[in-house]
This record gives C-alpha cells, sequence and structure tokens, in this order.
C-alpha cells in the first residue's frame, strides 16, 4: 500500500491526449524516479516469480521499460511483442478491433515454446484490446498462459471483461487501479 502510493503520486494525469476527452496517465515521471521504478520492477517481479511463468512478453512500447528490467530482476527471458512490421524474423500475426478500425500486433515465433509459461506486463490495461490480443499470439505459439500484469488498470472501460476468457483462469493483476 505504501509502494502503491508512492507509484500513484509518480503518475501523471494529461487531459486531452491523444485527442479531446481522453485523460492520459503517463508514467514517464515514474521512470525518472529511481525509487519509484525500483519498487515497480521488484513488484512486476514478484508476480512474475509468485505465477510461475519462464517468460515475460512485454507489449511495445512502455510495456518493454517495464518488462525488460521485471525480467531480469526475475531471472526469466523477456520477449516483445510489437506492432506489425519491426521484427525481422519469422512471426505470428494477431488483428484485434480498436474503437475505430484494427490493429495488428507480432512476436517472434521462435521466441516461445510449449515449455514456456508467459506472464503478459504493460503500463496501463485500458480496453484489454492489446492485452488479449498478446494472449491469442502467446497461446498460438504454443506457450501456456501464467498472466497478465500491468502497473493500472482503468476500470471504467471494462478492460478486466474483456480479457476474462481470454485468461481462462489466469490472473489479471493490476499494481493499481483507476
Ligand atoms: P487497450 O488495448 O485499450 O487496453 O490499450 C492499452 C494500450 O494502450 C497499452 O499498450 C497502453 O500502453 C496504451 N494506453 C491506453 N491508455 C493509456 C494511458 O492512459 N496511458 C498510457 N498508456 C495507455
Amino acid at each position: 500500500t505504501d509502494i502503491r502510493a508512492l507509484l500513484l503520486s509518480r503518475i501523471r494525469d494529461v487531459p486531452d491526449h491523444p485527442e479531446p476527452g481522453v485523460m492520459f496517465k503517463d508514467i514517464t515521471p515514474l521512470l525518472a524516479d529511481p525509487a519509484a521504478f525500483a519498487a515497480l520492477t521488484e513488484a512486476l517481479a514478484e508476480l512474475t516469480v509468485r505465477h510461475g511463468a519462464t517468460k515475460i512478453v512485454g507489449l511495445e512500447a512502455r510495456g518493454f521499460i517495464l518488462g525488460a528490467p521485471a525480467a531480469v530482476r526475475a531471472g526469466v527471458g523477456f520477449v516483445p511483442v510489437r506492432k506489425v512490421g519491426k521484427l525481422p524474423g519469422a512471426t505470428l500475426r494477431q488483428a484485434y478491433n480498436l474503437e475505430y478500425g484494427s490493429a495488428e500486433i507480432e512476436v517472434h515465433a521462435e521466441d516461445l515454446s510449449a515449455q514456456d509459461r508467459v506472464m503478459v506486463v504493460d503500463d496501463v490495461l485500458a480496453t484489454g484490446g492489446t492485452a488479449e490480443a498478446s494472449l491469442r499470439l502467446i497461446r498460438r505459439a504454443g506457450a501456456e498462459v501464467a498472466g497478465v500484469s500491468v502497473l493500472m488498470e482503468l476500470g471504467f472501460l471494462g478492460g478486466r471483461a474483456r480479457l476474462a476468457p481470454a485468461l481462462a483462469g489466469a490472473p489479471l493483476e493490476a499494481l493499481l487501479q483507476v
């Protein structure tokens, strides 16, 4: 709870970003504070170990910043899920729906195997569309889902409910809820 207060105090609300009516949660002040960034890394690593994960999948781009140090701390591998067209090797692709239109993410197929249990890490769970697509990718790669861990869940967007079928009983861990 103390760590929650610290983390919350380092997240900045930016009104009307990236478009009017959206209150953007900006984690850059948290990243710039070494005590807060270390506490967040520790918390994400602890969840990764507790749920028996062998890999962290980080979602582009802030999931890379949070997931990579947590993976090192937890002693597991790190696998990036990227927007389409960035990864050079053989990939699996997954399309998903946005509020307007759709998007595609991909992962290097050879970075995940049937031996892996995967913890997905991102900064913010909003509608849950990105996390849901990443869970599909992980299962298509033959790996098991250990859970999804985020710094902050925006509860009013219903991401938890959208994610539930894809989680199939695996945990959604949110360090902060708004
Ligand atoms: P979703 O697919 O709607 O859950 O959106 C989640 C993705 O958008 C994540 O990768 C987040 O990093 C990003 N995102 C959505 N809202 C915010 C926000 O308020 N702050 C930071 N990232 C956000």
